[in-house]
């Protein structure tokens, strides 16, 4: 059978526990199966329990696909994580975990737990700086996200809606390049040293840097060709405008209001991390092409039930 190339081939190819653990073991060990402890390749494989195990001398001697990634410690098997990969790669709008839950034939709890290992797979790991080539335009901006009454359970509401009404409210900068890559990140404030900081871990010296008028990016005309666009007068100057970060934040904000009942602001950084995946792989690549780029960078990442709950103690099935 062939690699699946639609949600409902993967489903159907990924329901065979031979398909996943050829499928996984190929990506994560392209130059064959690889023990985790001593790094040898002498491992004999156990098909009886679809274990490996290493020849060396050592402890942890057998090991599982699962060993090193997000799905290591999970009950669930890769029959249900592939599935979960494409489909939340593939979603143009993101899923929910009630939905992930019906589809896959698993609680909630766990479908919720395994949407967040997911995100932080499409976590982007690259240190490479935006800009750079002769004439790169990067857009810098922010947003604020979250504190809609509506979405919140009634007892939430009423523990919150007390304050001031905006502590909910999360401010996220983004910084995009024209044609390529967009960066989000949630910034504690939108002061001067906090919003320069991010362009220029972000940005490399001599891009055009397109902002708003914010006082807050003054002074970062030394190091960036920086054009602003006063919004309180017009929102686009010739090619000094803000429109593609404008469009990315209406696409985030679309998802998670018709996805997600409520995102909490601890969880808002795992939902940006989502929707900037599938923003940065979006042209040129078919489905099974975002499925493998995710399946990519599920190795030597964990996260634990406890880590993105806060409670500790707490398990999931
Ligand atoms: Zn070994």
């Amino acid at each position: 059978m062939k690699a699946p190339a639609t949600l409902q081939e993967a489903i159907i190819y990924f329901a065979d526990a031979d398909n996943c653990l050829r499928t996984f073991a190929a990506e994560r060990w392209p130059d064959g199966v690889t023990c985790p402890t001593c790094g040898s390749k002498e491992v004999k494989f156990i098909a009886t329990r679809r274990l490996w195990e290493c020849k060396h001398k050592h402890t942890r001697k057998q090991f599982s696909v699962k060993i090193g990634t997000i799905f290591e410690d999970s009950p669930l098997g890769l029959e249900k994580w592939l599935p979960a990969v494409w489909i939340i790669t593939s979603a143009k709008n993101g899923v929910s975990s009630c939905e992930l839950a019906r589809t896959l034939g698993i609680t909630q709890k766990s479908a919720w737990f395994m949407l967040h290992r997911i995100r932080l797979a499409m976590q982007s790991g690259s240190l490479m700086k935006l800009g750079g080539k002769g004439g790169a335009e990067i857009e810098a901006d922010e947003t604020f996200i979250g504190g809609k009454a509506r979405n919140m359970h009634l007892s939430v509401r009423q523990r919150r809606i007390t304050g001031t009404g905006t502590k909910d409210k999360v401010a996220v900068m983004g910084i995009l390049e024209r044609g390529g890559e967009v960066r989000t990140v949630v910034v504690q404030s939108r002061r001067k040293p906090v919003l320069q900081a991010e362009v220029r871990k972000h940005v490399e010296a001599g891009s055009a840097l397109y902002t708003d008028f914010l006082l807050s990016y003054e002074g970062l005309a030394s190091d960036y060709a920086h054009k602003v666009v006063d919004h309180a007068v017009e929102y686009v100057n010739g090619r000094v405008h803000t429109n593609g970060l404008e469009n990315f934040w209406s696409l985030l904000k679309r998802g998670i209001a018709g996805t997600y009942v409520s995102v909490e602001p601890f969880h808002l950084f795992r939902y940006l991390d989502e929707q900037t995946f599938r923003y940065n792989n979006r042209k040129n690549m078919s489905d099974a092409d975002r499925f493998r780029a995710a399946i990519s960078q599920v190795m030597g990442k964990r996260l634990t039930y406890a880590e993105v709950t806060g409670k500790v103690g707490e398990t999931v099935n």
